[in-house]
């Protein structure tokens, strides 16, 4: 079966490989052409764990290709996937520039039955305002061409919701190993054909868990805004073990060990940051909020992560004697967490732009992270960790 896969970025580029390496003739389209000329000369725009081999070997057999033609991309496939950013606007809302526009591309490319499925992270009502673009771009051209050609009939469609929960990382890994696929449609011809895309998961026994579009699209949210409050919560109470001498990391080893609870997401740091967490919190409060919901354990997550970086920087401040003016800091580590390179929303870059603020001066290393951080200003950045350690202040 060709697929199209639309928005080659983390999500994008995994899941265009993972499906090709299941047998599926793939089409990644991005409109990026620095991207897709890295990729069709065999380079890879980011870093993910095994990745790299992925990609070569499916582009060796001839089952995946880059592309900016969308147009043709879309008429070549029976599945269309949407997996393009939806940033937070500035009142936190979800960002639906890039899907509606994706959304129109397709309407005026579609030229027979096709499944058009949303990978992307989307408040509740997004397939129904994707279907809703569809239709009206589909059925102003069927006008158009019922002038020329009298027997014309609209063009047929599905939309899906099939929200994506890899953690990059071990977004391969995750990718072909998942704990659940979540697919959202009501139409029976959708499903079968969804089905029969994820049928190397099915073989393996991966639970599948049909519903409609709106539940699916609150799925993705709910799990994100779950884990969220899981890592805030043990958080707080690292900050109040700070205060009485307890210890965190026996408390939330005795936590794990409880079944009720599992010892994930139960590391206390510098709270969440990365490209999902922030904003998908943010979008699932303000769309609670436009429902007429005050999701309030939501809005003390959300707070209780902003202070838990000045926590931080109070921690070290209280450590090199309350003042940090002129005082050298290594910070090893500038992406969002371990084993990739996205400094997206970083807690790293946060703290490192605290202590800059402070006086600091800043000396840093990231084995994968380097030339993404590279256009953060007045910092050191170091070739390995020693070099980096060096002229640090003593604790
Ligand atoms: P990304 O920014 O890495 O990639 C998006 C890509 O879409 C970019 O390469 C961009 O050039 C391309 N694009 C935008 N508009 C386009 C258009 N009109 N035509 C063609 N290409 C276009 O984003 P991402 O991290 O892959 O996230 C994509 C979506 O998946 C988001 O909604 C995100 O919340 C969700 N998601 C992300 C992760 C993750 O770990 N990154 C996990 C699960 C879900």
């Amino acid at each position: 079966m060709n697929i199209s896969i639309i928005g080659t970025g983390y999500v994008g580029l995994v899941t265009g490989t993972c499906f090709a390496d299941f047998g599926l003739q793939v089409t990644c389209v991005d409109q990026d052409e620095t991207k897709i000329s890295l990729l069709n000369s065999g380079g890879v725009p980011i870093y993910e764990p095994n990745l790299e081999a992925l990609i070569k070997k499916n582009v060796s057999a001839g089952r995946l290709t880059f592309t900016t033609d969308l147009e043709k991309a879309v008429q070549q496939s029976k599945v269309i996937f949407i997996s393009v950013g939806t940033s937070s606007n500035d009142d936190g809302s979800a960002n639906l520039k890039q899907i509606e526009k994706v959304a129109q591309q397709i309407a005026t490319s579609i030229n027979e039955y096709k499944v058009i499925v949303n990978k992307s992270t989307v408040p509740i009502g997004t397939a129904t305002k994707i279907k809703e673009i569809l239709n009206k771009n589909v059925i102003a051209r069927s006008e158009a061409t019922r002038q020329s050609q009298p027997i014309s009939k609209p063009i047929d469609f599905d939309v899906v919701s099939n929200p994506e929960f890899l953690r990059e990382g071990s977004a391969v890994y995750d990718f072909t190993h998942p704990d659940k696929i979540v697919i959202g449609t009501t139409s029976p011809k959708a499903l079968k054909i969804m089905q029969e895309i994820y049928r190397s998961l099915y073989l393996i026994d991966t639970p599948f868990v049909i519903t409609n579009p709106e539940t699916a699209e609150l799925i993705k949210y709910a799990c994100n805004a779950f884990l969220a409050t899981k890592i805030t919560f043990i958080n707080e109470i690292a900050n109040l073990c700070n205060k009485v001498g307890a210890d965190v990391h026996q408390i939330a080893k005795a936590m794990g060990l409880d079944g009720r609870i599992s010892p994930k997401f139960l590391h206390p740091g510098p709270g969440y940051g990365g490209s999902c967490f922030p904003k998908d919190t943010e979008a699932l409060y303000y769309f609670a909020s436009s429902c007429g919901y005050d999701f309030n354990l939501l809005k003390g997550v959300i707070s209780a992560n902003k202070r838990q970086r000045e926590l931080m920087v109070e921690k070290i401040k209280h450590h090199l004697g309350n003042n940090l003016k002129g005082k050298t800091i290594a910070i090893l580590g500038l992406a969002f967490k371990q084993n990739t390179d996205d400094i997206r929303k970083s807690p790293a870059i946060d703290i490192v732009n605290l202590l800059l603020k402070e006086g600091a001066h800043i000396r840093c290393f990231d084995p994968l992270a380097m030339d993404n951080a590279k256009n953060l200003p007045n910092l050191t950045y170091c070739q390995d960790e020693y070099e980096t350690a060096l002229d640090s202040a003593p604790w």
